[in-house]
């Protein structure tokens, strides 16, 4: 869109989020950028104002970790519904995984995909994967990629199994700037485990995968961060003891960062009780007290970012038993309200019941009541640290598209405007992704996207996709 035609918005009467505070103001975006911010500003003639009393006005959100499925599975995404609903969920960007159908692996498909992202209601930044064909076998030409302005690099789905072809991979990924994202899980340990090993699997007579087949791929990984210094980046971080390695490895001066998955810090393997296959996922959901360390992990700073993992699959292919269907769900139209009812409620907030439950150590029932009460963020500027500005830094969004903020005069026009007193239920047949694999199905949710813009367009107005 040409800057030109670009609206005068104002966004009235909310609380702006900065980056160390948040103040009560109005914020006003012209020709794609925020050109003022402060209480009672006067609206421009010909302006429109967005209504946001009661609202939180952030930066657009950034996720690190989408799967849009376009190419080859547009029966469950494309960059289109896909992008529409990370819009609808607060973002303005998003990292689309490179595990298409045929993969993100050469310069040709990298350029393909960034053609179709160019109408998208959100920035979609490509990832490409670190092998050819996401075989584990081969590096994929990732200077190619890099100069067609590729920054991370993933097999994701799979984790790059072979230890010493990892570690050419960071050595060669180190002088060409670009990061290296890792899904740990080690096939051999996995040995066609379907959910986590545990309590659970072995009440429900389902094959398990331990928690060691991450913990041991990313103990390896960390040890070839050390030993090459090229940085690198933990996609859904899922137990305590993950986290504990990240901790240390961070206090180390090891150039790692992590991501974590609101399911992840919501849901246990006590889901998995009913066989639904909207439960199943990799890595699996873990038991209370591993949901419990990712979320401290969170509010300490180890994990860096809240990421969605949005992985969606066409009905039927949800439709199978538990142990064939396969493994995913979708998360962008939810991630926000997930992550600020599991990090910033207390004790004396009304939270659902589905999020208490999750709270407490491991319990045979997934739904008893008496929580204790949990540890959360001190409020609206970790939350968006969390879900924009620091996976902005990461992806590199930041330099290249200015997302992340800080909200600023001078700064591109990405905000997310987002209601914490709106509840709501989730209706997995309402959104706008093309797949309705949500685990949040039917629970109550706390505070919604109001409003969304994208480069000082407005995309989301009054919780509706503008095109
Ligand atoms: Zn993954």
């Amino acid at each position: 869109m040409a800057e030109a035609r670009l609206p005068t918005v104002v966004l009235r009467g909310g609380t702006v989020v900065g980056a160390d505070r948040a103040e009560r103001g109005d914020v006003l975006v012209e020709g794609g950028r925020i050109v003022a911010i402060g209480p009672g500003i006067e609206v421009p003639r010909g302006s429109s104002v967005l209504d946001a009393g009661g609202c939180l006005v952030g930066p657009g959100l950034v996720d690190l970790h989408a799967h849009l499925r376009e190419p080859g599975h547009e029966e469950a995404e494309t960059i289109e519904t896909g992008s529409r609903a990370a819009a609808l969920g607060g973002y303005s960007a998003v990292v689309a995984m490179a595990n298409t159908d045929p993969p993100i692996d050469h310069p040709a498909a990298v350029r393909a995909v960034a053609e179709l992202a160019k109408g998208a209601l959100v920035e979609v930044a490509v990832a490409g994967a670190i092998t050819k064909g996401r075989a584990g076998e081969r590096l994929a030409p990732l200077a190619e990629m890099a100069a067609l302005g590729v920054r991370i690099f993933s097999d994701d789905g799979r984790g790059v199994q072979h230890a010493g072809l990892m570690r050419r991979a960071l050595e060669y990924a180190r002088p060409l700037g670009v990061l290296l994202a890792q899904h740990c899980e080690d096939e051999d340990l996995v040995a066609g485990g379907v959910m986590h090993e545990g309590a659970w699997s072995s009440r429900l007579g389902l094959p398990g995968q331990p928690a060691l087949a991450e913990e041991s791929m990313l103990a390896r990984d960390l040890d070839l961060v050390r030993l090459t210094g090229a940085p690198m980046h933990f996609l859904h971080l899922s137990t305590a003891r993950s986290v504990e390695l990240v901790r240390r490895a961070r206090a180390e001066g090891l150039p790692v960062t992590a991501e974590a998955t609101p399911h992840h810090l919501t849901l246990t393997d006590a889901e998995v009780a009913g066989f639904d296959p909207l439960y199943r996922v990799n890595p699996p959901l873990r038991p209370a007290a591993d949901v419990a360390a990712v979320r401290a992990g969170l509010l300490d700073g180890t994990i860096d970012a809240v990421a969605t993992d949005h992985a969606p699959h066409a009905p039927d292919t949800k439709e199978l038993p538990f142990d064939q269907a396969p493994p995913g769900m979708i998360g962008l139209e939810t991630a926000l309200s997930v992550a600020y009812g599991a990090l910033c409620l207390g004790p004396e907030d009304d939270v659902p019941g589905w999020l208490r439950a999750v709270a407490e150590p491991d319990a045979p029932s997934p739904r008893r009541s008496q929580a204790p009460p949990v540890p959360r963020l001190a409020g609206a500027v970790e939350l968006f640290r969390l879900m924009s500005s620091r996976p902005a830094a990461i992806s590199g969004l930041d330099a290249r598209g200015g997302h992340g903020g800080p909200l600023a005069p001078g700064a591109r026009g990405h905000l997310c405007v987002f209601d914490p007193g709106e509840r709501w239920r989730v209706d997995p047949g309402a959104g706008a992704s093309r797949s309705a694999n949500t685990p949040f199905a039917s629970r109550e949710l706390v505070g919604r996207v109001r409003h969304v813009l994208v480069a000082g367009e407005p995309v989301v107005v009054g919780g509706e996709a503008q095109r």
